[in-house]
């Protein structure tokens, strides 16, 4: 893997940016790419005046960011995952938990970096892979056992993306926040997830105005579990569990117009409290703060042993390179920017 250094040593949000390939869509109607990423850190946005008139389209203004690495368009799914969750999946081995998200408007390829295609497989499939690759390695006097379960909040109701049915309800007990009767399917190699997986993911809610399209306002939570197992006597006993949360996100766009102080004014009003709420956690443990506000919304409550504390986080931010997407890509990049 490629290696990252921390920005801060008490942070533990790593963020990185991944910039998508133009589109068919985007090229016909004669966009023109205004993200340029350099030296595989920094992002370089730049507004153009728009005369309606593409070829006239006059540059006026760029703005930098930069994060703990930034993907140009011919990155591959192995690269990301080498650079933003290898590590993660290791810690998982260890014991500690871990969480990976892919932040963005709708359509700039978060479904595609999280789970990708059968061709091109994304971070899930590949931390699945290299999980089962490591566990392999391990020449050790127990038994690893993993568990998938695969879950969507949608507008605040929990579903099981594995055995879709009724909404479940989340439940505190010893373990910490849990839904009540979510699957948790015992997964013993690779081959059989991707399947798997992109059946769920056809689960997953879609509007009622476009009945093929995943809904931009479903979150998808993939959680893999590792446990490991000791015997001790006749006894099979658990000594140590580690938990990958890898989650993408529903859509920003909306979040992105609302301010996180008008969240209660707005409540019932279209907009994703999930995202905000999440949004929030983060600014909290970004800040330092000792109060993280994860009562807020299902996603937050799901998460809360996943992220802060000695938790490693990561935020991929996905952005097209389209000067039609810029306002969106702008939102996105101050967004990731606050999350360093
Ligand atoms: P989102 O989940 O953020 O709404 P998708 O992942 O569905 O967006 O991506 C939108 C489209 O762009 C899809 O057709 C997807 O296959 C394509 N796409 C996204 N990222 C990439 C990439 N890195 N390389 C090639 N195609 C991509
Ligand atoms: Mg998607």
């Amino acid at each position: 893997a490629e290696g990252v250094s921390r920005r801060s040593p008490e942070s533990r949000i790593l963020v990185f940016v991944r910039l998508r390939p133009m589109g068919k869509k985007e090229k016909e109607a004669g966009s023109r790419c205004c993200v340029r990423i350099v030296n595989r850190r920094d992002v370089y946005l730049t507004e153009f005046a728009n005369d309606n008139d593409y070829l006239r389209l006059k540059r006026l203004r760029g703005r930098h960011f930069t994060f703990d690495a930034s993907f140009p368009d011919t990155t591959s799914q192995q690269q990301v995952y080498s650079t933003t969750t290898a590590e993660l999946v290791e810690a998982v081995l260890q014991g500690r938990n871990g969480s990976v998200f892919c932040y963005g408007a709708t359509g700039a390829g978060k479904t595609y970096t999280m789970l990708g295609t059968l061709e091109n497989p994304g971070v899930m499939v590949l931390a699945i892979k290299d999980l089962f690759r490591k566990i392999r390695q391990r020449s050790c006097d127990g038994n690893h056992v993993v568990h998938l379960s695969y879950l969507e909040v949608y507008n605040e109701t929990v579903r099981d993306l594995l055995s879709p049915g009724r909404p479940l309800v989340l439940r505190e007990d010893k373990q910490g926040i849990v839904a009540a009767g979510l699957t948790q399917y015992r997964a013993y190699s690779t081959d059989e997830v991707m399947a798997l997986l992109q059946q769920g993911n056809r689960s997953r809610t879609t509007e009622p105005t476009r009945a093929n399209e995943t809904s931009s306002r479903s979150h998808a939570i993939l959680q893999v579990v590792v446990e490991y197992r000791i015997r001790d006597d006749a006894m099979s006993v658990v000594n140590r569990v580690g938990k990958l949360s890898l989650i993408d996100l529903a859509g920003s766009e909306r979040a992105l117009a609302t301010d996180q102080r008008t969240l209660r004014s707005l409540e019932g009003a279209n907009i994703n409290r999930s995202l905000l709420a999440l949004s929030s956690c983060i600014n909290a443990l970004v800040e330092g703060k000792k109060h993280i506000p994860y009562r807020n919304s299902k996603l937050t409550q799901l998460l809360k042993d996943s992220l802060g504390g000695a938790c490693n986080t990561v935020m991929i931010a996905n952005i097209s390179p389209s000067n039609l997407s810029f306002g969106e890509t702008q939102n996105t990049l101050h967004w990731a920017d606050r999350a360093k």
